[in-house]
């Protein structure tokens, strides 16, 4: 397909968790399979993306972005989770979109880490403060070099970053770290970045998040995580900043439904037409051509 054009119905989905799992403490792998009616077909999913690409087939999704990070102490992701993802998206490279990570307490060199990352197809970075154990503004409050550096280097290579905002159910997660208001400094002091918060901040800062990408041009937000159904709830005049607003599924994190349920549910959302475009395609392809 030429640049630009889009077939009908082109949606992405910018939030997808296919991780290498058997990298996973016993506890929080014990969390991601309770209650989950597809995990065997999950672990096929993350030995084989075609698998994948056959159930993003079926769910009606173009592309998806896959989030990966490391957080050795507390979720057992090593650095290699990243290069896991670059290497299994790089199967289909126009719809599987690859994000990963730099620990920001604990690698030895931000500059090589995220050169390798970006050099190796890694499309997007991904910062979570809960289960990466740091705050948005160490680089500012506590000297945290390396955070600046991938602040800095992230918006120099012009690599979206997505922070998670909002809490986390695994055990050892730090929910008090997923406030988003960390990000008002952080637009200010690298003002080209463009920033992605990940689940709107729910369920405790959705205002706080409207407040970021209402005040900053490179902030955007994903609605994943959020079931469908209750989007209006916590976002009731979402229409209004739907120019900054991507579709997100966090399938399948902890009680997060299926794919195709989670795209029956949207339809039914009631949203003018102009925005669910956007907020389903558009602003997507513009983020990641
Ligand atoms: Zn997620």
């Amino acid at each position: 397909m030429a640049e630009g054009v889009r077939a009908p119905g082109d949606i992405t989905d910018i939030h997808i968790h296919i991780q290498p799992w058997d990298q996973l403490h016993p506890a929080v792998r014990e969390r991601m399979r309770r209650g989950r009616r597809d995990y065997d077909e999950i672990l096929k999913m993350i030995e084989d993306p075609s698998a994948f690409l056959d159930y993003l087939d079926l769910s009606g999704v173009e592309r998806a972005g896959i989030i990966n990070y490391p957080s050795q102490d507390i979720m057992g992701f090593s650095e290699e989770a990243s290069i896991f993802c670059a290497r299994w998206c790089s199967a289909m490279p126009s719809r599987l979109i690859a994000f990963g990570g730099v620990h920001p307490r604990l690698t030895k060199s931000a500059d090589d880490d995220m050169n390798r990352l970006l050099d190796l197809g890694i499309r997007g970075i991904k910062l979570h403060p809960p289960h990466q154990d740091f705050g948005l503004t160490d680089y500012r409050e506590k000297n945290l070099k390396s955070l600046d550096r991938i602040y800095s280097i992230a918006q120099q290579r012009k690599i979206p970053v997505m922070i998670h905002t909002g809490t986390s159910v695994f055990p050892g997660a730090r929910s008090r770290l997923g406030d988003p208001i960390g990000v008002d400094d952080v637009a200010i002091d690298f003002p080209d970045l463009r920033i992605i918060l990940a689940h709107g901040g729910r369920p405790l800062w959705g205002e706080t998040a409207i407040f970021l990408l209402r005040r900053f041009p490179n902030v955007f937000m994903d609605i994943s995580g959020i079931p469908p159904r209750r989007v209006l709830q916590y976002f009731p005049r979402l229409a209004e900043f739907a120019d900054k607003v991507l579709f997100g599924s966090d399938w399948p994190a902890p009680g997060v439904p299926t794919l195709p349920e989670i795209l029956d549910q949207i339809e039914g959302v009631p949203m003018p037409a102009e925005a669910r475009e956007k907020i389903m395609a558009l602003n997507a392809r513009k983020l990641f051509p």
